[in-house]
């Protein structure tokens, strides 16, 4: 979708901002732009929209070479968002939301219902923040209404440079959470900069991370943080990357055990007997659909009520496809020596310390193996 060909950008003063950058994003995909300041992000980012120009190579937008656009038509397949959000502050936030419609010609009723859609989608309803100005909102909502107004036109490229940057931490990983759910849905291809470590492997598909001017890893965030491709990038994710890895590897079906597990309408005495067979100390209740109900321990089944009334609720769970880290985490709060997997309420499996270790080393595995996909070759490219 987005191409970068050997692209170099030197400023009028001689400063190489840019030096023979190629990437390629693929539709639908988001790839963050990590590195410290000064080391060419914006610029990247400002030459996909030809608000800076190359000084030399190609940039390719769904095949197309950028300098061969229009620019005005090019800036419409474009949504931009910035920092400094920059909102018309005489202007509600609907009608700020609804500025590029209302720039493309759409009729002011449609371009209204679009913005309002909009707002709805970031978060903000819009009867209560539609008639606001931007002074009435927190840093937060501006973002939001930032993001909203970079979608208006249903653009399929999205850039945005350091969105959430200025927020305090917990808004800013609020933000993350619902920019990533809301990407889940429009799936647009993102390029999002920022100079935080930690955003850039929440949010990437896969991330670049930047050394001065040029790309020194391009690749998921798991095969970033667990096998770096340089000593650079290992000290620029940080010697905590092992935990790192630990938020951006997903449980997965084949990481669970299968504890000894009893029914909710057996009798206390029947269940205690198979578990005795078992030799198992305690057991995971379901009901007759499979669905979690709770636990019991073996020294409490000797009666004949039924299993249902002697359970416990079970409180450390997680959904499959949630964060190792997300695990990690219910364990140490409930002190539990493992945690239940469920997908929607039907129970799949636990998982064990032993379990989570053997994931994480499987994603680094798995991730070696895939390098090739982060690749690009571009020798092909040159000859043509
Ligand atoms: P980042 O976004 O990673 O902080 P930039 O792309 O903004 O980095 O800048 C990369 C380099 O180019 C820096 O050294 C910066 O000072 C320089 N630079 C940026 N814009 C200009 C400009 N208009 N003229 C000259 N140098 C610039
Ligand atoms: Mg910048």
């Amino acid at each position: 979708m987005i191409r970068f060909e050997q692209v170099t950008k030197r400023y009028p003063d001689g400063t190489t901002a840019v030096d023979g950058l190629s990437f390629e994003v693929a539709e639908g995909e988001l790839v963050t732009l990590v590195g410290p300041s000064g080391c060419g992000k914006t610029t990247t980012m400002m030459m996909v929209n030809r608000l800076i120009e190359p000084t030399s190579g190609r940039i390719l937008l769904d095949g197309e070479d950028i300098m061969r656009a229009d620019p005005v038509t090019l800036r419409r397949r474009i949504g931009y968002v910035i920092q400094q959000v920059g909102l018309f502050p005489h202007r509600t936030v609907l009608d700020n939301t609804a500025t590029v419609p209302a720039l493309l010609g759409w009729k002011r009723g449609r371009a209204r219902e679009r913005a309002a859609e909009l707002l709805d989608l970031v978060g903000l309803d819009p009867k209560t923040y539609g008639p606001r100005y931007p002074h009435q909102l927190s840093g937060g909502q501006r973002q939001r209404v930032g993001v909203a107004r970079a979608l208006a036109a249903d653009p399929p490229v999205l850039l945005m440079d350091e969105p959430f940057g200025a927020v305090d931490p917990v808004v800013r990983e609020q933000l993350q959470d619902e920019f990533l759910r809301m990407q889940a849905t429009v799936r647009k291809t993102v390029l999002l900069v920022t100079h935080d470590i930690e955003e850039a492997v929440r949010l990437g598909d896969r991330i670049a991370v930047y050394g001065q001017g040029r790309i020194e890893q391009y690749d998921t965030p798991g095969a970033v943080l667990g096998t770096p491709a340089s000593a650079y990038v290992a000290g620029f994710v940080g010697a905590d990357r092992g935990l790192k890895r630990l938020s951006v590897t997903a449980i997965e079906r084949g990481d669970l055990e299968q504890p000894p597990v009893v029914r909710m309408d057996e009798t206390g005495q029947r269940a205690a007997a198979r578990m005795r067979a078992q030799r198992a100390r305690w057991a995971v209740v379901l009901d007759a659909d499979g669905d979690l109900h709770g636990w019991v321990g073996l020294e409490e089944l000797d009666t004949a009520d039924a299993v249902s009334t002697l359970a416990h609720r079970m409180n450390a769970w997680v959904p499959v496809g949630a964060p190792l880290k997300q695990a990690f985490g219910v364990m140490l709060q409930h002190d539990a020596g493992w945690v239940a997997v469920l997908d929607g309420s039907r129970f799949l499996g636990v998982l064990t310390p032993a379990k989570l270790h053997e994931a994480l080393r499987r994603s680094v595995d798995a991730d070696a193996q895939g390098v090739a996909r982060g690749q690009v070759d571009f020798d092909s490219v040159s000859d043509a």
